[in-house]
């Protein structure tokens, strides 16, 4: 790749470019981790799994969000490298718990579009399974519909690939892209989560209820559980509970923590997740 600079280009472009070139020092020098938020069963409270969320320890501005530098890592092809790294670690963490004995459920991991189009995908998926040793069932795939609507052709047979492999799959930020209902039923997928954008508005905003429960419903009918993600309230979780969502994700529970901080809710169990 390469890149043309003039003095007219904004302020903006050079912070892009900076970023960028500091993004790829980052890749080589290691400097990302993945912090892990819990998912919890609305039956009882237990915790089925974790959602592996990356972030960059830079050298002089902290801890940096995804927000931060995923757009720009997606447009420049940094992502392909990335997301590899993303899921090798979060298999390797996977089987160092299950070696511990520790009870977490599944591990997920985002993958982005440009992820989701790459050819060697699900080589990626493959080795990173393979070398670590953790069990496919214990990993999880999100993507989002816009990924797979990028070419559903291709993504019908893709995801049918993954679920070979024996990994699951989960739709992320449902509702927000553009996915057509009857495509939907052709992907082989296990979960839909509802986007954080429609748990908002629950219980107050009328159109957000109708939204979440129509999701919930489409997905019962089609088979696949739901995680609502972004549930910040007593509120919200009473409401997406009584309307038959199965999990809940968010910061009422748990804000995503690091791998040795996760530790305690393993050993605790799903004890502290009665709400
Ligand atoms: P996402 O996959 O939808 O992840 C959920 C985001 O919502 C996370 O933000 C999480 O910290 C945040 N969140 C969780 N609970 C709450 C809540 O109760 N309230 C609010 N306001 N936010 C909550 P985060 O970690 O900043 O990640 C942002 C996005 O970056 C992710 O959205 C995902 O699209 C992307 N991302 C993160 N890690 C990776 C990765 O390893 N690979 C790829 N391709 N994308 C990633
Ligand atoms: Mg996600
Ligand atoms: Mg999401």
């Amino acid at each position: 790749a390469f890149q043309l600079f003039n003095k007219e280009m904004s302020n903006h472009a050079l912070e892009q470019m900076l970023l960028e070139n500091s993004l790829r020092h980052a890749i080589e020098r290691k400097e990302f981790e993945l912090y892990y938020q819990p998912q919890f069963s609305t039956q009882d409270g237990a915790i089925c799994g974790s959602e592996a969320l990356i972030r960059w320890r830079h050298p002089t501005r902290g801890l940096v969000a995804p927000g931060m530098f995923i757009t720009l890592a997606e447009q420049t092809g940094l992502i392909v490298p990335l997301g590899a790294w993303v899921l090798r670690e979060a298999c390797r963490q996977g089987k160092a718990w299950l070696d511990r004995g520790y009870q977490f459920g599944r591990i997920a991991v985002n993958l982005s579009p440009r992820q989701f189009s790459s050819d060697d995908l699900l080589a990626t998926i493959d080795n990173a399974l393979d070398q670590s040793g953790l069990p496919s069932a214990m990993l999880e795939l999100e993507i989002t519909e816009g990924a797979i609507m990028q070419n559903p052709q291709d993504a019908v047979m893709l995801l049918k690939r993954m679920r070979e492999l024996g990994v699951t799959i989960s739709v992320d930020d449902f509702g927000t892209g553009y996915s057509s209902l009857a495509s939907l039923k052709q992907y082989p997928l296990d979960t839909l989560k509802i986007d954080r954008s429609f748990v908002k508005g629950i219980p107050a905003d009328a159109d957000d209820v109708a939204i979440t429960e129509a999701i919930i419903a489409i997905a019962h009918k089609l088979h696949l559980k739901v995680v609502a993600e972004g549930v910040e309230s007593q509120e919200q979780h009473d409401f997406l509970r009584a309307a038959g969502c199965d999990m809940v994700q968010g910061y009422l529970h748990s804000q995503p923590l690091s791998a040795s901080d996760i530790e305690q809710c393993w050993y605790l169990g799903g004890a502290q997740a009665e709400t």
